[in-house]
């Protein structure tokens, strides 16, 4: 028989910085495929507020203890990254019906692209359906404390907001 390629599931997104949902959702997505991809999007158009090096690094300190999870950055489009790679599982998280216009969207034009691409929704616990990198960022900045929100390593990032 044929020898088949592991599948990879790539989970794209800005991860500025990683949240408990974002680790939620990478968790469940080790569960169900084999290998999974955080990917850390070197987007020049978006104004981050980490660099791709930090949010890098936060990620794989994030994620050192999940064996099937690697992190990587990627260039350009999703589209593209996922074929260079030989991906064709998309991984996303929905938190809300809010999210889903934007995403709905964004899994057509994806399709559109390159039409291998099936993009899998998952849904966070519901105590992570209120987290958004942007709010905990307003929280650091404003001196609330984040520590119920982002994994440790993220913590120490976000204290230093607070000193810029
Ligand atoms: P992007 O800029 O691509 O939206 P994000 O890092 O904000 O990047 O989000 C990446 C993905 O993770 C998106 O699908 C987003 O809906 C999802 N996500 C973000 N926060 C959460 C959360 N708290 N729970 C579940 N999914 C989330």
């Amino acid at each position: 028989m044929p020898k088949r390629n592991k599948i990879i599931a790539v989970y794209p997104g800005s991860f500025d910085p990683l949240t408990n949902g974002h680790l939620d959702i990478i968790k469940k997505a080790s569960a169900m495929f084999p290998e999974i991809i955080i990917a850390a999007a070197n987007n020049l158009n978006k104004n981050h507020c980490f660099s791709l090096q930090d949010r890098l690094s936060m990620i794989k300190e994030a994620v050192k203890d999940i064996k099937n999870v690697k992190a990587a950055a990627f260039d350009g489009l999703v589209a593209d990254y996922l074929a260079r790679i030989n991906s064709f599982i998309l991984i996303r998280g929905l938190r809300a019906v809010s999210d889903f216009e934007y995403e709905f969207q964004m899994a057509l034009m994806n399709r559109n692209l390159n039409a291998k691409i099936e993009t899998i929704f998952l849904m966070p616990d519901l105590d992570y359906t209120f987290l958004s990198s942007s709010l905990v960022k307003e929280i650091a900045i404003l001196g609330g404390k984040t520590v119920k929100f982002v994994p440790p390593c993220v913590e120490k990032k976000l204290k230093l907001l607070r000193k810029r």
